[in-house]
């Protein structure tokens, strides 16, 4: 245990939870369970304007089911509480006013409109207006108006918010565990609102006070959060905080299927593709967009998927568990370029975390899906099914599109397939292999190799037609597992039914 490790998974309950931010939530996991430190969550809401009904209950859901439970956090509590800022609001101020007495932050009484003015006054003239060191001097705010003035706006109700002071022309430079050194200069930088009109404080002072009163040690985010940096570093410096900064980590953006900018909400629509974890009804509009809960995905896909947008082990190796995860992570090999992310790939991590189920998981997996489908059989019965049909499906929800001729015989015979294959004396070689068949006492998939192979071979038939046919007679058309298995599995009786059916249903229709 790492106590002195703690970091803080901090979204916005603005909306449903993006893959790229369940990605931020795994690798602060990640990187929390590696070094025995603890994993918080954080809801960050103090903007009461961008509130959505859900989208907590939401977040908090998704990264249950993924296994990323928080040490601390609004349903687990802890000694860093509350863990809602709306829940903490009457903590800010105090350190918006600290930052007024060192002269490090001002009252700005602009109105939105005069400000908005500004701004179309600006942008006639081709330029973006932008409250900074330039502009200040000339603006309504405490270093234009003498204290006097101030006290009696403050005083008489005007309403203000308080303004980050950046003193202009100076290096602003900071420490990325991802990206290295970075700098900017200060003079590149607007005054950011600290403490809005409504009483409550932005983003950025919410979040820093609170990864201090948090003691967060690690701050591990997405790329978006970093031209918040050099205000986040001045903040730590102007509360006298430097020494307790926690160390950055910006993490690389996921990119579109097609490598150009970032993965979106619409190219998950246009690809056919969720961007979610779980489905997500929207409040306001009813929309529902997909999730990947939903569409049939295993949690520990997904993990494994997001775990490589951005991270690489530095060996081949690709499937991973969640404890394999905490084992090998290290924050040291995420990459600075951004991830692409590929909806194939994410088909075929599936996929191969179904082969990796537990056996037991699997039989009731199949037994669920048989049921509902009308077909009770035995867990020896599944049991014989579960090697066959696994390596043929992506998800769970294809077990009976795979695997109905098991229980069922064909009605219908695929026309191509006859076309392609069914010749004049196709019936009597069908016949003859049945006979040889009916002689078979039990059959098991070697036998019934051993059967059909010979009798090709004695009778000098093509290998691939007979196939092609006798595949036709059992499933109805050219797809589904390997013959003996099925044949197998069917037994003697319901294989000579099945082909004596199929040959007078398909003569018949000649
Ligand atoms: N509330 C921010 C978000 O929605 C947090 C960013 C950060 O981690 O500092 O992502």
């Amino acid at each position: 245990m790492n106590q002195n490790l703690r970091v803080r998974f901090a979204p916005s309950p603005t909306g449903p939870l993006h893959i790229g931010g369940l990605r931020t939530a795994l690798f602060n996991y990640l990187f929390a369970k590696k070094n025995g430190g603890t994993f918080i969550l954080r809801i960050e809401d103090t903007d009461q304007t961008r509130f959505v009904t859900g989208a907590e209950d939401y977040i908090q859901e998704a990264l249950e089911w993924c296994g990323l439970i928080p040490d601390e956090g609004p349903r687990q509590g802890g000694g860093f509480g509350p863990y809602r800022q709306s829940e903490r609001k009457n903590k800010y101020k105090k350190y918006a006013l600290q930052l007024l007495g060192t002269g490090d932050a001002y009252y700005g009484f602009d109105t939105p409109e005069e400000l908005d003015a500004l701004r179309q006054e600006h942008e006639s003239r081709g330029e973006t207006f932008v409250y900074d060191a330039r502009v200040r001097e000339s603006l309504k705010n405490s270093l234009t108006m003498d204290k006097q003035e101030v006290d009696q706006l403050i005083s008489s109700g005007t309403p203000y918010v308080i303004r980050f002071r950046f003193e202009p022309g100076t290096e602003i430079h900071m420490d990325d565990m991802v990206r290295g050194e970075v700098i900017v200069n200060s003079s590149t930088l607007d005054d950011k609102i600290l403490f809005k009109s409504d009483g409550m404080p932005t983003y950025h002072l919410a979040n820093v006070v609170d990864d201090n009163l948090m003691a967060i040690s690690h701050v591990i985010r997405g790329e978006e959060w970093l031209p918040s940096l050099p205000l986040h570093v001045a903040l730590y410096r102007a509360f006298g905080w430097e020494h307790l900064m926690p160390r950055f980590a910006h993490l690389p953006l996921i990119l579109k299927p097609t490598g150009k900018g970032k993965l979106s909400k619409r190219d998950g629509e246009k690809g056919g593709f969720p961007v979610f974890p779980l489905e997500w009804h929207d409040p306001v509009s009813g929309a529902i967009s997909p999730g990947y809960r939903e569409e049939g995905y295993l949690p520990q896909a997904c993990i494994n998927l997001l775990a490589l947008l951005g991270w690489n082990p530095g060996t081949e190796q690709e499937i991973f568990s969640l404890d394999e995860l905490v084992d090998e992570f290290q924050l040291e090999k995420v990459g600075k370029s951004g991830s692409r992310f590929d909806p194939e790939k994410s088909l075929w991590f599936n996929h191969q975390h179904i082969q990796l189920m537990e056996e037991s998981e699997l039989i009731k997996a199949f037994q669920s899906v048989l049921l509902s489908s009308g077909v009770e059989t035995t867990k020896g019965r599944i049991a014989v099914l579960v090697p066959i049909i696994k390596p043929r499906i992506n998800f769970i929800h294809e077990i009976w599109d795979e695997s109905w001729f098991f229980f069922h015989a064909p009605d219908a015979y695929d026309p191509e397939v006859i076309k392609k294959w069914w010749k004049e004396d196709t019936p009597q070689k069908m016949e003859l292999l049945s006979a040889a068949l009916e002689k078979c006492e039990t059959l098991t998939p070697e036998s019934v190799e051993t059967l059909v192979k010979g009798t090709i071979t004695e009778n000098e038939w093509g290998m691939g037609a007979i196939m092609n046919v006798w595949r036709l007679l059992l499933v109805g058309a050219a797809k589904g597992p390997g013959l003996f298995d099925l044949a197998a599995f069917l037994g003697r009786e319901e294989v000579i039914d099945r082909m004596a059916k199929g040959i007078k249903q398909i003569e018949d229709n000649r």
